[in-house]
């Protein structure tokens, strides 16, 4: 077991509905030295890369995100939950449903922040369906930027989203790949790597 997975053992929480709470030490509240290892292995796992940012979502991406963009030397860009409208066409947007809240959101991205000169690493929390990495996805195609990888703390190996993304011929990184867990017995199994 890696440190992340050893971590989820000790503090994640298996809850009904496919959903593993980790907002002890993840998304709610963050260990940073924890953060900080993840950024120094997504560092590891594309050093190959000339990645000249670093694009997420907000909200849980954005402290991961920033603790890898460190790690790289590079800006880190946010994409943004809006209601407003994007009359000018100053941003790139997509459509995101969200797996936790069942909602969907408009994503924006200022055009000053991306273009086809960015060579990106995509990061998130979670990797379930796939819908936030497909929406950032289409943001950086509109923008031209080439996708160097995309890298994920927790991946649901039991849901589609990696997959798919896998299929797309990225090279997809996931710190840990839960392949089952219960909520009744409160377990959870890892996938080999
Ligand atoms: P997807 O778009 O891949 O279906 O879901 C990914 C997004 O939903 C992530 O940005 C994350 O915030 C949230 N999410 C999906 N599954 C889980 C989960 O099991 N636990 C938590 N805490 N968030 C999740």
């Amino acid at each position: 077991m890696n440190f992340l997975e050893e971590r989820i053992i000790k503090d994640g929480i298996v809850k009904e509905g496919n959903v593993l709470k980790v907002d002890s030490f993840l998304n709610h509240q963050m260990d940073i030295a924890l953060i900080e290892e993840i950024g120094r292995e997504f560092k590891r796992r594309f050093a190959d890369k000339n990645v000249t940012k670093v694009l997420t979502i907000e909200a849980s991406g954005i402290g991961i995100a920033a603790f890898v963009a460190k790690e790289f030397g590079v800006p880190m860009v946010f994409a943004k939950k809006s209601k407003s409208l994007n009359i000018a066409g100053e941003m790139y947007e997509a459509e995101v449903e969200s797996f936790t809240h069942k909602n969907k959101n408009k994503v924006i991205v200022s055009k000053r922040f991306l273009n086809e000169n960015d060579r990106l690493l995509i990061i998130d929390d979670f990797l379930a369906n796939g819908c936030a990495l497909q929406g950032l996805i289409s943001i950086a195609q509109e923008a031209g930027a080439k996708i160097e990888g995309l890298g994920i703390v927790i991946e649901k190996g039991f849901q589609y989203g990696g997959q798919a993304i896998r299929n797309m011929g990225y090279q997809l990184e996931s710190l840990a790949i839960v392949e089952s867990m219960d909520a009744e017995k409160g377990t959870i199994v890892f996938r080999e790597q």
